[in-house]
């Protein structure tokens, strides 16, 4: 078997070799190229062979391959070079390698490299490089705050945009917990909590997800941030990494969005109830009214045939019902001055005990069912407007009669404490549901299950209020449905 020469092998591994391989004379001419040389950048042997090294390197390269060529050839050292080659194509070709030189009687004659097709990773590397720059942009200039901590809450880095937004420099709140700075403390037991439960478990409520919270600039006032956090494992350890933003101007705005959409809803509430309070007003106005007039011509066709006690019976029955007519314009027209502010009183001293007495009297012989009992009657002195409190009390009767129909008894009550009086008037008819106690005391408001069956213009509660608040006092209602109602009065002494 023939043996294989030194110069086979060195062939063999010349041509086979996928580095390229050049030899260049001291001027840069080319002597000789291997074929992966030739393939990889598409020449042909004849194109190459005698031409100058320097019409295939990029022009920005030569400079430097002259200067990594001139070293080696003084110090006759090898010397790593990368440049860039240009393929017959115009396309730019990375190659990476060793450029050395061959010596001859201590001279170098040729210079030779081996190079590696560095493209592709040259390109992997431009990827990389890429993807740092546009962190970084992300990282400097970007429209989020980007906070990362550590597991034991450390804050590791703090972008400009943190800075602006949280007002601290990121130098002096680096290494700082973060729970102690932007974290209000509302939220800083659960987030300890978080954070422990992440630890065990892996999850967590916050991460990969954006959440709406508040945080803490560094003059201590709270505002709006959206926050997202996400989890990274770094060897042994766990990196967070937040990205937040401010939004208290889209807060405010949606904030004042949702003020006028109430405020909408109210006014369209309020407009409804009116609409329905002209609605039974007119319905109010009217029973009296036709009930007047039918009195009156009962009265006159009496009169025609001389039944003077029969034209004095209806003539009562009529003066009753124009005296219910004057009492609801009169309070349709208190309604109106609360509303402008034009409700004024006639202060003066009153002995209550005397007043409640009177009022009661007054009062009794239109409550045809039922009976006031005066069971505790304190003296006291208060100062008030009369007419006005009269008013009060006798609606404060009215409903009691009204909405107590098959009892027969209103217990009024007077008693001290401390610097007050407390008025009660209980009834014990059907009550009223928990939800619609401080409500009655609304303008237009009516119990709407018991709403059909009972008269009323849903005022009468709202002029009182009205009138014991310009008293500087109070009015309340304790009630269980079924049971009955106390309404109490608390007026202040002299
Ligand atoms: P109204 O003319 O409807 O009686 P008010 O302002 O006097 O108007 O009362 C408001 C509402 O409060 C009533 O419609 C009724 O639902 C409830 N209310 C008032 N007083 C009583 C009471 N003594 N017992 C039960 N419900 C009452």
């Amino acid at each position: 078997m023939a043996s294989i020469s030194f110069d086979d092998h060195f062939k063999d591994l010349f041509d086979n070799i996928n580095d390229l391989i050049h030899f260049l004379k001291i001027d840069g001419t080319i002597e000789l190229v291997n074929p992966a040389w030739l393939n990889t950048l598409g020449y042909t042997l004849d194109e190459v062979t005698g031409k100058s090294i320097f019409s295939f390197i990029h022009p920005d390269h030569i400079d430097d391959y002259k200067l990594i060529r001139d070293r080696t050839m003084l110090y006759q050292k090898s010397n790593e070079i990368k440049t860039i080659f240009l393929a017959k194509d115009g396309s730019h070709v990375f190659l990476q390698g060793q450029l050395g030189c061959s010596i001859k009687n201590g001279i170098p004659v040729y210079t030779r490299s081996v190079l590696r097709n560095d493209s592709e990773k040259r390109k992997a590397e431009k990827l990389v490089q890429d993807r740092d720059r546009r962190i970084n942009t992300l990282f400097k200039s970007g429209p989020d705050a980007i906070i990362i901590i550590n597991e034991k809450q450390e804050i590791l880095e703090w972008n400009p945009k943190a800075e602006q937004i949280f007002g601290y420099d990121a130098e002096e709140i680096k290494g700082k917990l973060i729970s102690e700075i932007i974290i209000p403390v509302q939220y800083r037991e659960a987030h300890k909590k978080g954070m422990a439960h992440f630890m065990k478990t892996g999850e967590g409520p916050v991460l990969n997800t954006t959440i709406e919270i508040t945080a803490l600039h560094k003059t201590g006032k709270e505002f709006f941030i959206n926050l997202s956090i996400s989890s990274v494992k770094v060897g042994e350890g766990w990196l967070f990494i937040a990205f937040l933003s401010d939004i208290t101007k889209r807060k405010q705005t949606e904030e004042a969005l949702m003020k006028k959409e109430t405020e909408l809803l109210k006014s369209k509430i309020l407009e409804e109830k009116r609409d329905e309070f002209v609605s039974i007003a007119s319905h109010e106005l009217k029973t009296p009214l036709t009930t007047i007039k039918a009195y009156t011509q009962l009265a006159l066709v009496h009169l025609s045939s001389n039944k003077i006690e029969k034209v004095k019976d209806f003539l009562i029955k009529s003066d009753s019902h124009i005296a219910k007519l004057n009492r609801l314009i009169s309070e349709l027209l208190d309604v109106s001055k609360i509303h402008a502010g034009k409700l004024a009183l006639n202060l003066e001293e009153i002995k209550l005990e005397t007043f409640l007495r009177s009022v009661a009297d007054n009062i009794q012989p239109t409550l045809y069912d039922h009976e006031i009992i005066l069971k505790k009657n304190e003296p006291a002195l208060i100062k008030g407007d009369v007419m006005r409190l009269e008013q009060v009390i006798i609606n404060l009767f009215t409903n009691a009669a009204k909405y107590s129909p098959g009892e027969n008894k209103i217990i009024l009550n007077s008693d001290l404490d401390g610097n007050e009086v407390i008025i009660s008037i209980q009834d014990f008819g059907i009550g009223i549901p928990e939800g619609h106690l401080e409500k009655i005391f609304t303008r237009f408001y009516r119990v709407d299950e018991i709403g059909t069956n009972f008269n009323g213009l849903g005022i009468g509660l709202y002029i009182s209020a009205e009138i014991i608040k310009q008293h500087n006092g109070r009015i309340w209602v304790k009630s269980v449905p079924g049971e009955g109602s106390i309404f109490f009065l608390a007026l202040p002494l002299i």
